[in-house]
């Protein structure tokens, strides 16, 4: 990483890759090893900095315009950004019931960060990736000056293309690579880094099925192309985005008691269990090597 794409944020890259040992995959004689992404950058943690670094260097001296949910990690690393580095930024937020609200916590730390804030009905939302609707929601939001749009979860071609050295770290260190998907752009990087006979796992934290059609569209836009080996697992969103399961919240807590480290809810708990009831299942052979991409931490 060099002094001109790590924008003076200095993240810790490449991020640490740590086995740990684990009772319900060693005796199944399968390692497991944790590849820190939590660790990169303490105020833009994870994939979020691995997507906008690349967004960052193309938005230059131009306003940052972003999207996502209530509490979206992709909007507080942009806001974050914006903050360390001097720019502007503006977050559209899905969901006009909350105008005139009091901020949550994740929205507060957005606007103090210097994020100015608009709430967009669901709908609207929805189609945003209409260039006529957004042209209408920009107007809306009377924004003045060159603005760099970037999606939801800043996955769009930069974001993936952001995501290729999560592979390339993990060359000739890993079989198998476990990670969490909302929009897809880590695990369409992320394979594409990988080496021939690596292979990814990309667990679902949203219902409906559709990841694995949007994964390959990412891939298409990004490299033209197929690229790596991968597959979504669609059994492990425990009913929906931020939804959770008596199981599920057992699995994180017995997680943390056993292996010290927090484990964020929303998307890496649901990969561990991803990975967990797969070893148990007798889904990998013996000697594989799996890393558990932690791509987010668990606010205290
Ligand atoms: C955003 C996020 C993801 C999902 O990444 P996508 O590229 O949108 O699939 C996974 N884990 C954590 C902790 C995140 O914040």
């Amino acid at each position: 990483m060099n002094a001109h794409q790590d924008h003076g944020l200095r993240p810790s890259i490449p991020s640490p890759l740590t086995e740990i040992e684990d009772a319900r995959f060693t005796r199944r004689g399968i390692r497991l090893l944790l590849k820190r992404d939590d660790l990169i950058h303490q105020a833009l943690p994870g994939n979020k900095w691995r997507k906008l670094a690349p967004n960052l260097t193309a938005a230059a001296d131009r306003t940052l315009v972003t999207f996502g949910g209530a509490y979206s990690n992709h909007l507080r690393a942009a806001a974050a950004a914006g903050r360390l580095l001097g720019f502007r930024t503006v977050g559209f937020v899905r969901g006009d019931e909350l105008t005139g609200r009091p901020l949550n916590p994740s929205l507060a730390q957005c606007a103090a960060d210097g994020m100015r804030l608009h709430f967009i009905d669901r709908s609207t939302y929805r189609q945003v990736t209409d260039p006529l609707v957004l042209d209408e929601v920009l107007a809306g939001a009377a924004l003045t000056g060159p603005v760099h749009i970037v999606p939801e979860g800043g996955s769009n071609t930069l974001g993936v293309t952001g995501c290729l050295p999560l592979g390339t770290e993990l060359r000739g260190r890993a079989d198998v690579v476990g990670v969490a998907c909302g929009t897809g752009g880590t695990l369409a990087g992320l394979a594409a880094g990988l080496a021939p006979g690596q292979r990814a796992i990309g667990v679902a934290v949203l219902r409906g099925g559709f990841l694995s059609a949007e994964v390959a569209r990412l891939q298409q836009e990004a490299f033209g192309g197929p690229r790596g080996e991968w597959h979504v697992e669609d059994g492990f969103h425990c009913g929906g985005y931020a939804r959770s399961t008596p199981e599920l919240e057992a699995f994180a807590a017995d997680f943390e008691d056993r292996h010290g480290l927090p484990v964020e809810r929303l998307y890496v708990a649901k990969m561990l269990l991803a990975l967990t009831s797969l070893a148990e299942r007798g889904a990998f052979r013996p000697g594989t090597r799996i890393a558990a991409v932690i791509t987010g931490r668990r606010e205290p």
